[in-house]
């Protein structure tokens, strides 16, 4: 993701990960006027908007609540270059907390000088503590860090003499097995960002092609389907939740069998929430005008491998 300040700066880059949480935290007001309310313009020409006003009895309107058609809109905005609603904010990305849980503690999100900087684009191996050591508490927590860290050469070496190593020191109970440290790979989405090279039309074809593959699906029972498109389909994510849906039922039908007609609708409804992302970004970046000052203050912290290599900072 590339974020470009003003002219007499250099630009500066975010994964396209860290650019969506800025947007989710954002707390659109109800009456907040934006300027640009086109939601998705279809390959057609038909426009579909995303204001509260638009019509009710239009599915793509109707399956978006009125939290998401904001954050669609607050999203396009922002990467027009509008940063008004980052006042709206309600979290400054709070820095995390270590949850001890971890060998490496959880870290702020950072920003980039460099676009090929390694940390966008690798992926990074999370490895949890085992839980006989987080028993122990804090200071074992920090302590067993330390020695991980410590102790490299002889981990890639011969990790069961690490693990033996371990057990003589920090006499976990039951002693540890090599096994006991599971690790996680998390994707960096940097590299989606520089893989996905599709253009605003094979976007715009891909958002109708799921458009149509919904549109058809209602088609096959069409009385029924609208119906529950139009009234309930803002609510598609209670479709897998436990809740209880707590509105008249459509007659004749289970909440059970409404559900499942629910997850439909939110299979599709997420994969255009997606795109339409995708195609935002795709249209309006490289000229979003966002400052690593405004970063900072969002909590986001300059990426230390670019500081090294003087990445412009
Ligand atoms: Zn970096």
């Amino acid at each position: 993701m590339r974020l470009r300040n003003n002219k007499n700066f250099s630009e500066m880059y975010i994964t396209k990960a860290n650019f969506k949480r800025i947007i989710r935290e954002i707390d659109v007001p109800q009456n907040y006027k934006f300027e640009d309310l086109i939601l998705w313009k279809a390959p057609d020409g038909k426009e579909y908007k995303g204001d509260w006003k638009s019509n009710k009895s239009n599915v793509f309107t109707a399956i978006f609540s009125q939290w998401e058609k904001n954050h669609l809109l607050a999203f396009k905005a922002f990467c027009k270059g509008d940063t008004s609603l980052l006042k709206y904010i309600y979290n400054h990305i709070e820095k995390p907390t270590d949850s001890l849980r971890y060998i490496r503690a959880e870290k702020s999100p950072v920003y980039h000088s460099d676009i090929n900087c390694p940390a966008m684009k690798s992926d990074y191996e999370r490895i949890a503590i085992p839980e006989q050591i987080i028993k122990q508490g804090r200071d074992a927590v920090l302590d067993f860090r330390r020695y991980w860290n410590e102790q490299s050469d002889l981990r890639e070496k011969d990790m069961s003499a690490f693990v033996a190593s371990v057990n003589l020191i920090f006499s976990p109970n039951p002693p540890i097995l090599g096994c006991d440290f599971e690790s996680t790979t998390i994707p960096n989405s940097g590299i989606q960002n520089i893989k996905d090279n599709r253009s605003v039309m094979e976007i715009n074809d891909e958002i109708a092609c799921i458009w149509m593959g919904f549109v058809n699906w209602i088609k096959e029972d069409r009385k029924k389907r609208l119906n529950i498109c139009l009234e309930f389909g803002y609510l598609s994510g209670m479709g897998n939740s436990d809740k209880t849906i707590d509105r008249k039922l459509p007659n004749g039908m289970t909440e059970e069998e409404l559900k499942r007609i629910l997850v439909v609708i939110e299979t599709y409804k997420k994969q255009i929430y997606n795109q339409l992302q995708e195609l935002y970004m795709r249209q309006y970046i490289p000229d979003l005008n966002v400052d690593d000052s405004l970063l900072k203050s969002l909590g986001f912290e300059p990426c230390y491998i670019c500081a090294m290599h003087g990445g412009g900072l």
